[in-house]
């Protein structure tokens, strides 16, 4: 069967992230990406995490803890357009969700302003065949709005230095997300 675009987005960071990587999960939630990076980087890697609502980060500890994965994970309680205060090497990967937290507060929501300035951020410090990946809810208020700037900015990329790839079910009902994977290409000239 076809994978969702969330097991989609699972499979194109395994293919990918190795132990010893330094990888982002931009949008922490109730951390099942958090656990799959922790797990894929291993011991010798780390996973910056980011949430800018309490629940979500004890949901994920408490998701790690029971792993025993916390000691590579920082838990940053801080909107994810900061990454570049906490992360300046090169990272293998990232990834977003964007919406709302699923069994949270529906009104707190990713916004296209700051998703943009977090890719910005993240764009000049992917590795050569790292991989950015960003599955867009927008069911619903503000998510057309988040979708049509993601879409545009994925887009706009140039084809020299990056890959990038949609995937979304185009006879679903209900809005699926849709996802977005941006991968640096190994030869890209410049550094961004
Ligand atoms: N819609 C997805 C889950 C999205 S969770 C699903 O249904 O599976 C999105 C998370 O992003 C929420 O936990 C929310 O608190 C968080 N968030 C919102 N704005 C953020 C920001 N600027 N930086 C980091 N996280 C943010």
């Amino acid at each position: 069967m076809l994978p969702t675009a969330m097991h989609y987005s699972h499979t194109l960071l395994k293919e990918i992230v190795q132990p010893g990587h330094i990888v982002v999960d931009a949008t922490m939630g109730n951390g099942f990406d958090t656990e799959l990076l922790a797990t894929l980087v291993g011991p010798k890697g780390h996973v910056f995490a980011f949430d800018i609502q309490e629940q979500a980060l004890a949901a994920t500890r408490q998701r790690l803890a029971e792993k025993e994965l916390l000691s590579h994970v920082s838990l940053i309680h801080r909107g994810h357009e900061h990454v570049a205060d906490y992360v300046d090497g090169p990272i293998q990967a990232a990834i977003f969700n964007l919406g709302y937290l699923p069994r949270g507060d529906k009104g707190i929501i990713t916004l296209p302003q700051t998703t943009k300035q977090a890719l910005e951020a993240l764009l000049p410090r992917l590795a050569p065949k790292g991989r950015i990946i960003i599955v867009c809810y927008y069911g619903h208020q503000g998510g057309a709005a988040e979708l049509a700037a993601i879409q545009q900015f994925c887009a706009s990329l140039p084809q020299e230095s990056y890959n990038v790839m949609s995937y979304q079910f185009i006879n679903q009902r209900n809005q699926p997300p849709i996802l977005y994977c941006i991968e640096r290409k190994k030869t890209a000239l410049t550094f961004n």
